[in-house]
């Protein structure tokens, strides 16, 4: 279900990666692989968690409703992580928005069908127990860099984050989640990555941001995508060296 490619390249989700080959065949027959679509919607306020997905490829997006209508983006979900963990704690509904970012391939498996497994298998209860514990320390550290940290800052973190997980350089971001994400309006977005392309590090047209220099936005980047980086990392212990290796670097850290 998921393997490291011959090239070294990881294919599929990281929360399942390794897992002994009993423990993958189960989990693979309670598995649908299914393709979504961009701005599809898996969950809403409200709604009960009747599945869960495990992103392969793409990517997905929480947000919390304000009771105005406005959408503010609290949560970015990759390879690294899963919807719907909530769900394996014992929560019925979901309190969150949940919305596929960008289009790709998932793993979705009945609620049910996966608590049950997490029952019988503790590898896989420590590791989901992990994301959730990994996923309450990034909501901490947006909460600590929406208060602290500039908009072009945080604008370079998140689109160095969505690079890593689950993007390629030529990422698909609209004006309007980047806003989303990053709390702002949309002109000041505009402003953001304007200054972003002047410095170099993008460039950027309707609906797309271009990695231009990696480097160069790493280093305008805040450290939180740094110190989230490695939170991510430290939750996953599993990894192979290489990809454990690449969490935990410290490169950009002071
Ligand atoms: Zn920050």
């Amino acid at each position: 279900m998921v393997a490291a490619a011959s090239d070294g390249a990881v294919q599929g989700n990281l929360l399942l990666l390794g897992l002994p080959a009993a423990d993958a065949e189960r989990l693979a027959a309670h598995a649908h692989r299914v393709r979504l679509d961009r701005m599809a919607t898996l969950m809403t306020p409200g709604s009960p968690i009747n599945s869960v997905y495990f992103p392969e490829s793409g990517a997905l997006s929480e947000f919390v409703l304000m009771a105005d209508g406005s959408a503010v983006e609290v949560g970015f979900i990759g390879r690294e992580g899963m919807a719907g963990w909530p769900a394996l704690f014992g929560s019925r509904v979901s309190g969150l928005w949940v919305v596929c970012q960008t289009g790709g391939v998932f793993l979705q498996f009945a609620t049910t069908d996966l608590a049950a497994e997490v029952d019988r298998n503790p590898e896989l209860h420590r590791r989901l127990h992990c994301h959730a514990a990994a996923v309450i320390g990034q909501r901490a550290i947006s909460a600590a860099c929406d208060r602290h940290h500039d908009v072009v800052a945080r604008a370079a973190r998140h689109l160095l984050a969505a690079r890593d997980l689950g993007l390629d350089d030529e990422l698909v971001v609209t004006h309007e989640f980047l806003a989303l994400r990053l709390g702002v309006q949309r002109p000041t977005v505009t402003v953001a990555l304007a200054e972003l392309e002047r410095l170099g590090a993008i460039t950027h047209g309707r609906g797309h941001v271009t990695v231009a220099d990696r480097a160069c936005l790493e280093r305008i980047a805040c450290e939180c995508y740094w110190t989230t980086r490695r939170e991510i990392g430290r939750h996953l212990d599993w990894l192979p060296a290489p990809l454990g290796a690449w969490f935990s670097d410290a490169n950009g850290v002071t």
